[in-house]
């Protein structure tokens, strides 16, 4: 099955930028013939009660989705798994770098700043086994490229850094890139929608499903909603919540899109993906 998907982190109550995302997530899917999947991305930063006014909100706004919601809370075996392949092949190391001492490490020759500067990379067992009486190690994918590219519908050929990417944090949580990987290549996750912020994590995440056997989804990734000041989009911006906007929420981001409809189905008759704004969207509250 060919599938899009809206991945919300159940932090707090969407606003009006991501509910413009989770509709766009729709209609792409939707006009591609793909199937439309919620995934609840609940390994952090979890506020309860959230997850339930975020799935009421995007039925309010008329979007329907295609089987069971699904959460990553329930899904560590699946991380396990592919954690345990790249393992036994050799793809996986311990790293025991605090934030501070990479942002302190010269950094590796041809290596883009902020790039994991190889610290732990080729540890002997005796090195690591020192280490591991001082912090308990993340685990870091040993990556063979540095850049990785990905093809984006309105971004057109995108290459972005790959570095040795944290797969599982110190504190034995799963990291973003590996849990989304493995969730998108097994709900068979084959459009990926969502915010340009996470423009530059696609090339790592594709590189990363190229490894783990899957071909890396197409992407789509969407301009942001931002404050009068430029910033992304906040709570503390005013009324920005379907709760606070009312009614006018869906008129407000159909408006946006410079589309005519009171529904999404009425959307998809027209939507193209080409037409999809570049620019970002300055949304000021109504008064
Ligand atoms: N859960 C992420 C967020 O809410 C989105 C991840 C994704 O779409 O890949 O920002």
């Amino acid at each position: 099955m060919s599938s899009g998907r809206f991945a919300p982190s159940p932090s707090g109550d969407l606003h009006i930028g991501n509910l413009r995302t989770a509709l766009l997530a729709w209609l792409c899917a939707r006009r591609t013939g793909r199937d439309f999947v919620i995934r609840v991305e609940d390994l952090d930063r979890v506020r309860e009660g959230a997850e339930a006014r975020q799935l009421a909100d995007l039925a309010a706004i008329g979007l329907d989705w295609d089987g069971p919601v699904v959460r990553q809370s329930e899904r560590a075996r699946f991380y396990d798994a592919a954690l345990a392949s790249l393992a036994g092949r050799g793809l996986v190391f311990e790293c025991f770098c605090t934030r501070r001492e990479i942002l302190e490490a010269p950094s590796a020759p041809h290596a883009p700043p902020g790039s994991y500067p190889g610290t732990c990379r080729d540890l002997t067992e005796a090195e690591r086994e020192a280490r591991r009486q001082d912090r308990p190690a993340a685990l870091r994918l040993r990556s063979d490229v540095a850049t990785f590219t990905v093809q984006d519908a309105l971004h057109g050929t995108y290459e972005g850094v790959v570095d040795d990417f944290v797969l599982r944090r110190g504190d034995g949580a799963v990291a973003y890139n590996l849990a989304v990987v493995v969730d998108d290549a097994q709900q068979g996750i084959d459009q990926v929608v969502r915010g340009d912020d996470l423009l530059s994590s696609a090339p790592r995440q594709a590189y990363l499903a190229s490894l783990l056997g899957s071909t890396p989804p197409s992407y789509v990734h969407v301009p942001l909603a931002l404050n009068t000041e430029g910033k992304r989009l906040a709570k503390r911006d005013g009324a920005v919540t379907l709760a606070e906007l009312g009614p006018q929420t869906f008129g407000l981001i159909v408006a946006s899109l410079g589309m005519h409809g009171s529904s999404p189905r009425e959307l998809l008759e027209t939507f193209e993906i080409e037409q999809i704004p570049r620019d970002p969207w300055i949304f000021v509250p109504p008064a």
